[in-house]
């Protein structure tokens, strides 16, 4: 097995991972809150994080993936109230399309993927643990934790305490001891129609203690690698740990890992209040799920990744490069003097798993297959994609693959526009792929360019 490290946002260094089982590796990463369909920057993590498992399984480990759902939150339930249904109807239909937009990626799913409205017997065990402790206080239904009292707290995000600010705005300020401290439990409000009883009254969690309770009961403490997007630092993570650390007297976690987000090209970020938003399952109809795990994986996961249309595009004759490739070669053992380039694939992974890195290796893997004379065996091609989760580029298919159908689309939208230049350009595209429009009896069809 090759060393593998990871940059480690608490200590800010990249270190060699030490599962607390040896051979075994947990992974812990929050996902979305249900009041809407999810973005594409949602996607970031869901793709990090299932890769890297996939990488971590090829390397021999034993992983276990826990991405959770948040379905009881502040925003769920203002979002039902404005369309006047149920939340935990609103909720459950957000689900089921987080679910399936995400399994259209081609992934995998996580091994478990539990809710807040299922966990909330451990949640209240761990707040009844911090009030017995002294780290959190009831007042009239609410309970908060106490942040001054734990020494560490601010250690992972590296903000100084005093300059803090929980988002939390003026809900439950005449409550708190400390402007400072978070809520763990929260009374049932006005226009609420969901609620759990609990010792301090009947109300529901607060959105931090989830992750703490679930990752307990499914991973253990002190498991191997918390994930999450940067912005999730503080206060989520911060608060997470604080409360495992001060519940249990065990860390959370031993690596802390974040994905960089998406960056629009005017720098802002992709987000509901700026109205920016590009559905995950809208960009997946645009450029099917390979392209954009490919897009994805081009990044390092740690920066900020820029979303246009000429990146997507790019992502899109990636794709059809490889399928390209794929018809290439040849069932077996690839030639010994590929190996080099198929090694370097996977020490870029094992090096804070850089993506961006290991696929230049694949791309520099099939410019030299092609070089070769004859048929070459694609054993390698096949080893890197499937840890990337797109061995079914190399899988035979009848149609079109999915990248033509979107160009073509594009296509037929641009004569629509009657934009004959961009027609004319996507039609070349469309060639060089292998793949063109004719006429057909159900109208226009794609078929191979002869
Ligand atoms: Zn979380």
């Amino acid at each position: 097995m090759r060393a593998i490290r990871l940059y480690d946002t608490a200590t800010r260094e990249v270190r060699p991972l030490e599962p607390r089982d040896p051979g075994k590796v947990g992974i812990y990463a929050c996902g979305p809150t249900v009041y809407a369909r999810v973005h594409v920057g949602n996607a970031r993590p869901f793709v990090v994080f299932s890769q890297l498992k996939r990488f971590l399984e090829h390397e021999g480990l034993d992983v276990t993936f826990v991405a959770n759902i948040t379905d009881i939150n502040d925003k769920i339930y203002d979002a039902a109230q404005a369309a006047g249904r149920p939340s935990a109807e609103l909720a459950e239909e957000m689900i089921a399309h987080y679910l399936a937009d995400t399994e259209r990626l081609g992934l995998g799913r996580p091994d478990h993927e539990p809710l807040a409205s299922e966990t909330v017997g451990p949640i209240i065990d761990l707040i009844q643990a911090l009030v017995d402790g002294d780290h959190a206080y009831a007042v009239d239904g609410d309970v908060y934790f106490r942040v001054r009292s734990l020494g560490g707290y601010g250690a992972l995000s590296r903000r100084d305490v005093d300059q803090m600010d929980q988002g939390e705005g003026v809900e439950g300020a005449d409550r708190k001891e400390d402007p400072l401290d978070f809520a763990l439990w929260k009374a049932t409000k006005e226009g609420e129609d969901t609620s759990w009883d609990a010792p301090w009254g009947a109300g529901r969690p607060g959105w931090h203690i989830e992750c703490s309770a679930m990752a307990e009961e499914l991973l253990g403490l002190d498991f191997d690698i918390h994930g999450g997007g940067i912005d999730l630092v503080f206060p989520h993570h911060e608060n997470e740990a604080a409360q495992t650390e001060a519940g249990r007297g065990k860390p959370l976690a031993r690596t802390w890992m974040h994905n960089g987000m998406l960056q629009l090209p005017d720098a802002s970020k992709m987000s509901k209040s700026v109205g920016n938003i590009r559905g995950l399952g809208e960009v997946l109809d645009e450029v099917g799920g390979e392209a954009l795990v490919l897009y994805f994986s081009g990044g390092h996961y740690r920066q900020p990744i820029l979303f246009t249309d000429e990146r997507l595009e790019e992502a899109v004759r990636a794709a059809a490069r490889i399928r390209e490739a794929g018809r290439r070669v040849g069932p077996g053992e690839s030639p010994a003097q590929l190996r080099p380039l198929r090694d370097a694939f996977f020490d870029a992974l094992a090096d804070d798993f850089n993506t961006a890195r290991a696929l230049a290796a694949l791309y520099d893997w099939i410019r030299e297959a092609n070089k070769l004379p004859g048929e070459v065996g694609g054993a390698d091609l096949r080893e890197m994609l499937d840890v990337l989760g797109l061995a079914s580029l190399l899988e035979g298919e009848d149609g079109p693959p999915a990248e033509a159908v979107s160009l073509a689309e594009r296509r037929a939208a641009a004569r629509e526009a009657r934009d004959w230049a961009e027609a004319d350009r996507l039609r070349d595209e469309l060639r060089a792929m292998g793949w063109e429009v004719r006429d057909g009896p159900q109208g226009p069809e794609l078929v191979p360019a002869g």
